[in-house]
């Protein structure tokens, strides 16, 4: 078994919520006492927060890529980098190491695919929804189309994530908030619905929508275990346990 290297604390919710996954379907495929080999670089998220506001993305990708490099350091195999946005940073963390990074659009658009959706609505950090990094990754590699929400939305998206998941804070009236941009979403023509940011599916699942989730935190765990394995582990199906 490879060791899977988690860059988290962004937030430590969401990274919770990795590690749990991890182990759940590591022990399912091997059963027993059989558990993952983790090593986990944990960064306070007030630091890349304040990094994110000030605009100051070179200084965020020395910051993330040096947890990579200890990461390498400590015996990881791969890089799991728990956080949509982050990713903008991608290349400057795989300049630093020589392990590969798992690229969570990577593991978004693999499910979009199966899902055979090839228009996505997407939700996220403002950056993730305004930005070219995630949404060029997911056409380009995968051939998917992506909506973002409305201004409006896009602004309601972003400051639930920020004023209330990263900071532990799960509101019903958000989670009917964020049904209402789904359901506008896929008015426009969705198909499936990414939660773009790794601590939505803490606030909506499967059980509070007709339409297909793809919930990033969730595929991208998953594609750590088919990584450290080396096998297809069983897909735990959106919804199956709650
Ligand atoms: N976890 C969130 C994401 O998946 C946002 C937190 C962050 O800024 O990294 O994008």
């Amino acid at each position: 078994m490879h060791t899977i290297g988690l860059l988290g604390g962004m937030s430590w919710d969401s990274s919770a919520t990795y590690y749990r996954i991890i182990n759940e379907e590591v022990r399912r495929a091997l059963g027993g006492h059989h558990c993952a080999k983790v090593v986990l670089v944990s960064l306070d998220f007030a630091e890349v927060r304040e990094l994110q506001l000030r605009g100051a993305w070179d200084e965020a990708g020395a910051l993330l890529a040096d947890g990579a490099v200890r990461l390498e350091a400590a015996g990881a195999d791969v890089v799991v980098l728990c956080t949509n946005l982050m990713h903008k940073v991608a290349p400057a963390i795989e300049a630093a190491t020589a392990l590969p990074l798992l690229h969570i659009a990577d593991a978004v658009g693999a499910r979009a695919r199966e899902l055979g959706a090839d228009r996505v609505g997407l939700l996220g950090a403002r950056w993730v929804m305004d930005d070219a990094f995630y949404r060029d990754r997911l056409r380009e590699q995968w051939g998917i189309d992506v909506i973002v929400p409305d201004d409006d939305d896009r602004v309601l998206v972003d400051r639930v994530i920020f004023d209330e998941l990263t900071t532990s804070r799960i509101e019903p009236e958000s989670k009917r908030a964020y049904l209402g941009v789904i359901d506008r979403l896929e008015s426009r023509g969705a198909q499936a619905i990414v939660l773009g940011c790794t601590e939505i599916g803490l606030l909506i699942g499967d059980a509070d929508t007709e339409m297909p989730l793809i919930d990033s935190a969730q595929v991208h765990a998953l594609a750590a275990v088919v990584a450290a394995l080396g096998v297809a582990t069983e897909r735990r199906l959106a919804g199956a346990e709650g």
